[in-house]
């Protein structure tokens, strides 16, 4: 058995993990790791089912051609000397991910900052929680998240500010479900949309996007009009600058959120009545042009009121990567140096000394955004990408593609062979996987873990950190990267947090620089700062005092005749990033198989959009196509669409494309959540559908998107003009009836063994079967008969069970219902107790709560 920590979310839970074959595992929440005490999420339930080796990159490559690692690393090397002594150390750079462990962050800012000389690396944490970074910098004067995971078990008040948790952090929901059964917390949750976070609170605050600032200014200033700030605090923790309280006065409350005054001063009043307050904000806050503000306002409201640095209450920033803030403490953002340094005279001289190195950078490097443009202009010609996909998830990734396109030499490291960012790659080099590599990292409140191998390195795998300072050292920097193992790395990065820190950053792991590679090795998980970092109320500030800190109200989006509506993105439950590991899991993929565009129904009769209908989604920077589903949850002109979709696994889902450049102007964080778009009904000829015993390669010209089964793949489809069955359909033994009235053509294919390999089904004008039924059927040694394939049910078929809910189970939404009907069901607990729904990793049990209320209290459809 090997304790190890989840590679997706950061809330970082820790996990026991027994292997039960050469590539399988049995996992286990661990119950002793403080983030969870035992609890998963369905993502970290089901990670066995991603630890194949499927798709793998196991050898080095350059172009397409296999390489030994002498040859491609030497390339490597060459070619950024080169580039570097042609033209500067700023026509390099690195783009890095919240994916890589803390010991490969470490290597690869020390190898950029320290030994090529530019701060040209930054890490797609940049699109996640850079402007938590910022905010926090400008209150504490250093990156302190200042809560612990505890502080939500001894809040009477949670405030949720752009966070679907039961989605993204279903780990940290179940511990604010548990606080509300035992303490009566009250949860509030500020949402455009009506999550199935949302549904839960008991007050949702459906504000217009980017109303957060004024929201949480015009909290301030009512507080202040009260007389409930804590002076006392204000007077011995905070520096306030003169014209501080002038500058919240301005806001117009109601106009800026475009929230009812009564729903103002019911939250207004929650915040007055309840002291011990917890704000927990992540990605809806952050990825905004005006992110760092709404950091500090929330944070503002915090120290004005003394809601800091005491047990239940505090600002909390959440962070969506498993290693985002270990990258923050080793400088794997552009704008930070290394161990929460910044680019002062004195920092610079103390990297240099403390690294002993020939050229520290001086000055910030280019954040994501603004280094995919000087890759596209050719300032930067030599890019190594390091387990990260940007050609799908930078907003407008059609512009990063053209910019991967134009770029001299590009070296992608990673798991998977072909990502839609590998396409572009001059070498790439095989990293080890969760499960095979071995490190630290920290999650959200600051606790470091080990994540341990599991595995042996398949085929010529190498750590991260092995192949940067094998480059490094190519690079005639022998001494300076000769470690042998992540231990050195990590002691080596410990010392560094202790060099010349003097009490100034808080962040001083010192302690562990000697630790042996035995201690190293048995690590337990740990919490720097403690529990509270901020309990003195000193930091880490000249003064040692906090700032509250002006923000600006942003200008409200002008509404354009071409893009009248706001497009809004984010994640699915069961879905993390790019799919590459999740779109591994059967199970995973059952929870959505398409991606959708969530419109309100007003706007679906506006432009004429039906349910289960098609559309395009279109902004100045392209267009994609989603599945529509209505969804009273939104607001009206607002559209919702998921990040998950890649060329890899779809014709047209990719919401990457969408988004336009805009960025924060404090901290470079894009601006992913709020983006002028339009919406129109997508015409088709046909509709279709195909489930396939091998993986098909779709290269038909129409909209396609595929997930994974338990046997096989289903794919759906839709076009204009005709359908190339022949490009879709194994050899194989064919069975086929057509309706030329209706349109509608279905053929099955079995093998030399009656086994069904494949089953197409295509309609005009009509309706298509269930997937269920048919997909199953992929893996029977004796399918249902042919009249059966070709319906795509069984003959006497079982009650339809509905969309998979509860995928630990494989419970459907109907059978929950029927459940709930039949047996006069009236809680969660109860549908457990019934039939198992929810009592394994808990993350449908916002969708089951949602059920027992909508089967108590059938919606009414409102004349609109
Ligand atoms: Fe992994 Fe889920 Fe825990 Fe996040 S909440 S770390 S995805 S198990």
């Amino acid at each position: 058995m090997v304790k190890t920590t989840c590679p997706y979310c950061g809330v970082g839970c820790g996990i026991t993990a027994t292997r039960t074959g050469a590539r399988s595992v049995e996992i286990r929440g661990d119950d002793v790791h403080p983030a969870n005490m035992g609890r998963l999420c369905s993502k970290g339930t089901h990670l066995g089912e991603t630890v194949g080796l499927e798709g793998r990159l196991l050898k080095p490559m350059i172009g397409d051609t296999q390489a030994s690692w002498d040859n491609a690393l030497d390339l490597v090397a060459q070619r950024f000397s080169e580039t570097v002594a042609k033209h500067g150390p700023d026509s390099a750079a690195f783009y890095v991910s919240g994916q890589l462990l803390t010991e490969d962050y470490y290597v690869a800012n020390k190898l950029m900052k320290g030994f090529i000389g530019s701060a040209n690396i930054d890490t797609n944490s940049r699109l996640c929680m850079a402007s938590a970074v910022a905010a926090h910098n400008r209150a504490f004067g250093e990156d302190i998240v200042p809560c612990s995971y505890s502080d939500l078990d001894e809040a009477d008040l949670i405030i949720l500010v752009g966070s679907n948790t039961a989605w993204c952090h279903p780990v940290i929901w179940q511990r604010i479900e548990a606080a509300r059964e035992k303490r009566g917390t009250l949860l509030v949750v500020i949402d455009p949309r009506r999550t199935e976070t949302a549904e839960r609170a008991d007050l949702h605050l459906q504000i217009r996007p980017d109303g957060d600032v004024a929201l949480f200014t015009a909290l301030l200033a009512t507080m202040r009009n009260r007389g409930k700030l804590d002076e006392d605090y204000l007077r011995d923790h905070v520096n306030v600058s003169e014209d501080f309280w002038d500058s919240i006065c301005c806001c117009d409350a109601a106009g800026d959120t475009g929230l009812e005054s009564d729903i103002l001063a019911e939250f207004f009043t929650l915040f007055e009545d309840f002291p011990r307050t917890v704000t927990l904000f992540s990605q809806g806050a952050n990825q905004s042009a005006c992110g760092t503000d709404k950091g500090n306002a929330i944070i503002n409201a915090h120290l004005a009121t003394g809601r800091i640095g005491k047990p239940g209450m505090g600002p909390f920033s959440i962070t969506g990567q498993p290693n985002a803030m270990g990258g923050r403490e080793v400088g794997g953002l552009a704008n930070m140096l290394a161990a929460h340094m910044g680019f002062s005279d004195d920092e610079c001289a103390a990297a240099q000394d403390f690294w002993a190195s020939p050229a520290v950078a001086r000055k910030p490097g280019l954040k994501a955004v603004d280094m995919f443009r000087a890759v596209h202009d050719g300032r930067i010609k030599a890019l190594w990408i390091m387990a990260t996909n940007p050609a799908v998830s930078m907003p407008d990734a059609g512009f990063v593609r053209e910019a991967l396109e134009r770029c001299e030499f590009v070296v992608v490291s990673d798991v998977i062979a072909n990502t839609d960012t590998a396409r572009f790659a001059d070498v790439r080099l095989p990293a080890l996987a969760w499960g095979e590599k071995d490190g630290t990292v920290t999650n959200s409140e600051r606790v470091i873990s080990r994540q341990r191998a599991i595995f042996d390195a398949p085929g010529q795998t190498r750590a991260d950190w092995d192949i940067i300072a094998d480059v490094a050292r190519r690079m005639w920097h022998e001494d300076a990267f000769a470690y042998d193992s992540p231990a050195a790395v990590f002691r080596e990065y410990a010392a560094q947090t202790g060099f010349r820190n003097e009490g100034k950053r808080l962040l001083d792991l010192s302690r562990w620089s000697s630790i042996s590679d035995a201690e190293y090795d048995t690590l337990r998980p740990w919490q720097w700062g403690g529990p509270s970092p901020l309990a003195k109320g000193r930091c880490s500030t000249r003064d040692g005092k906090a700032r509250l800190v002006p923000v600006s109200l942003p200008s409200v989006n002008v509404r354009g005749r071409k893009f009248p509506l706001r497009l809004n993105t984010g994640r699915y439950r069961d879905q993390w990033h790019t799919m590459t590991r999740t779109g591994l899991s059967p199970r995973l993929s059952r929870h959505r198989s398409e991606p959708l565009a969530e419109v309100h129904p007003a706007d679906a009769r506006k432009y004429e959009l039906t349910e289960g209908g098609l559309a395009r989604v279109a902004t100045a920077q392209g267009s994609a196509i989603y599945r529509v589903a209505l969804s009273k949850g939104q607001r009206r002109g607002e559209i919702f669409a998921p990040i998950h979709w890649t060329d890899q696994i779809s014709s047209g889902g990719r919401t990457g494309r969408l988004p336009p450049q805009n960025v924060d102007p404090v901290s470079g964080q894009p601006a992913f959540k709020n983006s002028a778009a339009s919406i129109a009904p997508a015409a088709v000829d046909w509709r279709a559908f195909l489930v396939s015993a091998e993986k098909p390669n779709i290269a038909l010209d129409c909209y396609w998107t595929q997930v994974c089964g338990e046997h096989g793949w289903l794919v759906e489809m839709a076009g204009e003009g005709a359908v190339d069955i022949e490009a879709l359909l194994p050899e194989g033994q064919r069975i086929e009836v057509q309706d030329g009235a209706r349109g509608t053509l279905r053929i099955a294919v079995r093998d030399d063994e009656g086994r069904l390999s494949a089953a197409l089904f295509v309609t005009r004008s009509g309706t298509l079967p269930p997937r269920e039924w048919i997909l199953a059927q992929l893996g029977e040694e004796k399918p249902g008969h042919a009249a059966e394939l070709l319906a795509g049910r069984a003959a006497n078929p079982a009650p339809d069970d509905g969309p998979v809910v509860c995928v630990c189970f494989d419970i459907g939404m109907y059978a929950i219902m029927r459940a709930i009907t039949a047996q006069s069901l009236t809680s969660v607990e109860a549908v457990g107790k019934a039939i198992n729904a929810g009592t394994n990793c808990g993350s449908c049990r916002p969708a089951i709560a949602k059920l027992v209320e909508e089967t108590k209290h059938p919606v009414q459809e409102a004349a609109e």
